[in-house]
């Protein structure tokens, strides 16, 4: 009897034993179950596109890594403006020759600085045109080195909508369709961005764009290379409506520029007064000038979007950099009910974080560029001639 009872003790204590160890493994169970699933929902959320941005167009050797085309990882400009001011302007031989000393460096910093290594980004992006043929040159041959050795999805990127471009940096609300206003050192355009990656000329320039303007006439009012800036800190100075300069409106299309009429006009201001022996106030000089482009600039970016039904309006391109353009545009836009958007200063002029955003959307869009990429100085906004579609 008393042995039955103590194998019934015994066997309910292995019971016991084996039920507490059941229980232990289904809660461990449970806890991996729970484990792998909270690991699931990560893997299942998007791991960030990396997209390596190299810029060389003309006097700027840049190189960025942007995630999602929107955020910024690094940015890294090498400025050759000491060079070129000696010369009073860009010298395309001497600018190739300081792309190919410093893009290595640049692409180096870049990724170092993001924390990456070439092998962590998904598509190398570079500007093939427009600008430069020879300092592009070194932009695409150098990306296409890379992507050949790393093997590595290239991407061609149109610079001017690179530009348009930098207005999705660390601005996740805006989507297109919206009107942007291009001005920079080489281009005058108001854009219709219809999708990421597709656009409409509304509005160009028929002779120089607004940056060669301010750099003309800081040129003639003395004040050197690079023109804008310095025109822009003068002006804060001067009267913008002491001296009344022509507002050109160009044949009948109401959304183009021409500013050498104007530039002219300065020029002929500054020899009358010279002939006259009237002394010059290069700050009223400076402020009426660039008056009368953000006069016109505005007055045209408003129309289209207006005439486009579009709600929103963004600058881009060097001339955006410009404090009075900024708040002029940002305020007829207020008043007409639109949401405006401009990049930070950085991001205006010339760098390769623009080219990031820019190259994400086209990479994602299937857009490939191949070994046989070559530059195109006189590529247009809207025109694709360095990718293929390639369908998934
Ligand atoms: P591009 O792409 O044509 O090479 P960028 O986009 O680098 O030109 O812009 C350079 C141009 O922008 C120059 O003409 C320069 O004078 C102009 N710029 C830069 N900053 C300002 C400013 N604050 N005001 C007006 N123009 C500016
Ligand atoms: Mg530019």
């Amino acid at each position: 009897m008393d042995r039955l009872k103590i194998n019934k003790e015994v066997t309910k204590g292995i019971f016991e034993k084996v039920r507490e160890e059941a229980e232990k493994m289904k809660a461990e169970a449970e806890q991996g179950r729970e484990a792998e699933k909270s690991s699931e929902e990560k893997s299942e959320e998007k791991p960030e596109t990396l997209i390596l941005g190299i810029e060389s167009s003309c006097d700027e050797t840049a190189a960025a890594v942007v995630a999602d085309g929107r955020h910024v990882l690094s940015n890294v400009i090498y400025s050759q403006v000491p060079v070129h001011t000696l010369y009073g302007g860009v010298v395309p031989e001497i600018a190739s020759r300081a792309h190919v000393e410093k893009i290595n460096q640049v692409i180096r910093k870049a990724l170092s600085d993001a924390g990456k290594t070439i092998d962590d980004v998904d598509a190398i992006a570079v500007t093939y045109g427009p600008g430069l043929v020879g300092p592009l040159l070194v932009g695409v041959n150098a990306a296409k080195s890379l992507a050949y050795a790393k093997k590595k999805p290239l991407v061609a990127v149109n610079h001017i909508e690179g530009h348009i471009s930098a207005n999705y940096i660390d601005n996740e609300e805006l989507k297109p369709p919206f009107i942007c206003l291009v001005a920079s050192g080489g281009h005058s355009h108001i854009v219709r961005v219809d999708d990421y990656g597709s656009y409409t000329i509304i509005g160009r320039t028929h002779d120089d764009a607004a940056g060669e303007a301010f750099d003309k006439v800081a040129r003639a009012i003395g004040l050197g290379y690079p023109g804008g800036p310095k025109v822009d800190a003068l002006a804060k100075e001067g009267n913008p409506r002491a001296i009344d300069f022509p507002r050109a409106a160009v044949g009948d299309s109401p959304y183009d520029f021409s500013f050498s009429g104007l530039k002219s006009a300065v020029l002929n201001y500054l020899n009358s007064c010279e002939m006259k022996g009237i002394e010059v106030n290069k700050a009223d000089v400076a402020a009426s000038f660039q008056q009368a482009v953000i006069d016109v600039l505005t007055e045209h970016t408003m129309r289209a979007a207006r005439e486009y039904r579009c709600d929103r309006v963004a600058l881009a391109g060097g001339v955006a950099a410009n404090s009075g353009l900024r708040n002029s545009v940002k305020k007829a836009a207020e008043e007409a009910g639109m949401n405006f958007y401009m990049p930070e200063l950085i991001y205006c002029t010339d760098n390769a974080a623009m080219i990031g955003a820019a190259g994400y959307y086209d990479f994602i869009a299937g857009k490939r560029a191949d070994m046989s990429l070559n530059a195109i100085p006189n590529l247009r906004v809207g025109e694709n001639k360095g990718n293929i579609i390639v369908t998934p």
